[in-house]
Parts: C-alpha cells; structure tokens; sequence
C-alpha cells in the first residue's frame, strides 16, 4: 500500500509545521536534512521514530502548536521509565471522535444504542474515546469504567445496555460472571467493542458464545490519538484503518525495511492530519500485516490482520525471525495446553549456540512430559529449532490486562 498523492502532501505539511514549531522533531530533521517530502522514495527516507523519543522529549517536547492550542493531554504508562504525554488540540480531540464514531457505525451501532464503557477514564486515552464516540453518534454513553462487577452487571440489567466496551480480559470476567449467577437471560447485549491486543481465537468464541454478541476488534494506541483509528466490519476479515487520518506501514523489525501488502512484520503510523503532536513513522511495536486485495463490505480503507502479538516477542535464531503468532500456532496444535507461553533466549558459550527454553501450561488430564516431547518435536519440525520445554500447571504464568511480555532474550546481557 504505497504512500498516494493526498497522503505525501500532508505528510510535507505535517512536517514543515513540525519545523516551524521547533520541537523536539524539528531539531532531528534538521539535522537530518529534512525540509518536507514530495515523493515516496523521499517518505522512505524519514527516520522512524518510537517511545524512546517520547520519553526523551518529556514532558511535552513533542507540542508543535502555541500553549493556547492544547486542550488536553493524555498519558501512556510505560511499563519502565518516564510515562509519554501527548497534548491534543480541539481539532484532534474532534477528529478522534470522528473517526470513533465512524468505528461504532462499521460495527452496525446506532444512536439507538446503550453502550457500557468499562475501560478506565483518565490519563489513559481508552474511556474517554469510547465516549467522545459515543456522544458523536448519538448513543447513550453509560461511562462505567473499570471495576465493581456488581453494578456493572446491575446497570446492563437494568439500563439495558445493548454493547460493551471492554478489554478482551473484562469482557470474560463478564462473560464468566453472567454465567454463575445464570442472569444471560436479563442481559439485552448485542454487540461487543474489544480494545485490540492479541488475545486467543478460544477466549474470544468463549466471550462470543457466553453473551451471545458479536465482537469488533478497536485498534488505535495513545500516541496515535488512542483507541478508534480503525475496527473489524461484520465481513470479520481484518480491521479498516482510517487512512484520511493515519498511514500505515508493515516492517521487518529487525532490518527496518518496507515489506509489501501481505506480509507479517511490525505497524509503523503515520499521522495525516494531527496538529498537538504529530507523528510520522511511529513505530507500534504490534505485529500484524496488511490484508491485500478489497474487503467485501465495500470499504476502502486498507485492512490490518488482528494483532499477532509484539515485535518485542519476536526474536532471531539461526539468523531466521520468528513471531510469536508461530509459537501460538504450535501450541494450540497441542491437546490441553493454553495459548499462554514464556520463552527464554540464552548463549551456551562452551558450545557456542544458543538455547532456548519453552514454558507452556497445560491442564492436569494431560501428561507433562510427553506433553513436552510433543512441543519439543513440533518446534522443531515447524520451526527447525529444538527447544528446552517445561510444562506448568494451568494459570501459573502471568496474565495481564495490557500487553504482556513474553519472550526474555539473556544473549546480550
Ligand atoms: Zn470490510
């Protein structure tokens, strides 16, 4: 999906606001040479940029409009370090709206909707989107945030609320809640709007089945305006992304280089249209891969492929990448073991090769070690590697809410 006229020019007018503003992305593209971008090649030749240089220039060293622009900031908690703030102005703070409301209306919801937000408020960009779509819709927004099971499910009840918005690990919480207590009947839910992370194709019909909706798949992250940059439509054949607003780039994570429409590798975006804090090149860090050819919905904004996991979880051996949707795809060809895993990459330097540790959870009915064995022989039929494997009781290994970390590499250190 090649960069197109409309998409370069506001890419060469993004970047002479960002020299004129003088902000931290001003200094590096000077230095660079930079003084706006006429054709593709020219684009290619723009260095990327990632958190490192959020963090670098907090806290608002990215702010390429005057004080009396900003409206708002939001914040992304690192998992280590300094957090990230990105200020917004009006328009962004309109435009995001725009494009969430355009998310609700792919998803077949109407300003007749009653649509339970249970992501977090605040400095995090997940509730209040989730609202500001709402509101722009014309649906009734019932602003819960997270937590207090109990009046969640009294207020779906008794509001009546046709969608949840949740994490994918709130909505089985929910799900399982519902369940127990045997309610499925007083609930009136028809659809659900899951912030997309990678989360198992099981847990999803568990959801699916257990409330009896429908699931759409968010994509967005706080330093590209946040959830609401693009949604799956009723074809379920990949999620459309807003390219008015934001370019999107598939890469090889380890060599930076473009890869063609179809190919896995790492999200870079590129903001169109954003004023507060433009950013061009973003590097994601999600894995996914652009869905070629037209949906059959008739849309057309390019498709992603869900998420697949982290570039972070990727890693090199034998000089060969291997993505974590692979070992995802080896574990679940084995009988009671779960989509959760833990890899460790570390250097035999007496034998001078590397070793690499599987840790997998399986349920009690299955045997350990030859659950192991058949792991062992899959990786190293699929893969051409022959890992260490050890098996762990079922939820030994931890489970989190954001984006989990699952492959340690100790080569380096
Ligand atoms: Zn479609």
């Amino acid at each position: 999906m090649r960069i197109n006229d409309i998409q370069l020019e506001q890419v060469n007018r993004q970047i002479h606001r960002i020299l004129e503003s003088g902000n931290y992305y001003s200094r590096i593209y000077k230095k660079a040479g930079i003084t706006g971008v006429s054709s593709p090649e020219e684009f290619l030749k723009i260095p990327f940029t990632d958190k490192a240089d959020l963090r670098n220039s907090y806290p608002l060293g990215i702010q390429a409009v005057p004080d009396e622009e900003i409206v708002r900031i939001h914040s992304s908690s690192g998992t280590t370090g300094k957090p990230v703030i990105i200020p917004y102005t009006a328009k962004d703070v309109a435009d995001w709206a725009e494009m969430f409301a355009r998310c609700y209306e792919i998803a077949g919801i109407t300003s007749k909707d009653r649509i339970q937000i249970t992501p977090g408020y605040g400095l995090w960009t997940a509730g209040i989107g989730f609202q500001a779509g709402c509101e722009r819709l014309g649906a009734m927004a019932i602003p819960m945030g997270p937590g207090n099971t109990e009046k969640q499910l009294q207020m779906m009840v008794d509001l009546k609320s046709t969608v949840l918005c949740a994490t994918s690990s709130y909505a089985l919480l929910l799900a399982e809640e519902i369940n127990k207590r045997g309610i499925r009947d007083k609930i009136c839910l028809k659809k659900g709007v899951i912030g997309s992370e990678r989360w198992s194709a099981a847990k999803r019909r568990y959801i699916a089945d257990a409330l009896g909706i429908e699931l759409y798949d968010i994509y967005g992250l706080t330093e590209i305006y946040g959830p609401g940059i693009g949604i799956n439509c009723p074809g379920q054949t990949g999620m459309h992304i807003f390219d008015d607003f934001v370019y999107t780039e598939i890469i090889d994570p380890m060599t930076g280089e473009v890869l063609p429409d179809g190919e896995e590798g790492e999200i870079v975006i590129t903001t169109l249209v954003k004023e507060g804090a433009p950013l061009i090149r973003f590097r994601t860090h999600d894995l996914s891969r652009i869905i070629p050819g037209e949906c059959s919905c008739g849309r057309k904004y390019p498709r992603l492929d869900i998420i697949k996991g982290r570039s972070d979880d990727m890693f090199k051996v034998h000089g060969v990448n291997m993505f974590p949707s692979r070992v995802e795809e080896i574990l679940s060809m084995v009988d009671g073991v779960s989509s959760e895993y833990k890899i460790d990459i570390a250097h035999d330097e007496s034998h001078n090769r590397d070793i690499i540790m599987v840790t997998a959870e399986a349920d009690g009915r299955v045997d350990f070690a030859s659950t192991a064995d058949t792991i062992r022989n899959l990786f190293k039929s699929k893969m051409n590697v022959t890992p260490k494997v050890a098996i762990v009781s079922l939820n030994t290994l931890p489970r989190s809410e954001k984006k989990t970390q699952r492959v340690f590499d100790h080569r380096e250190e």
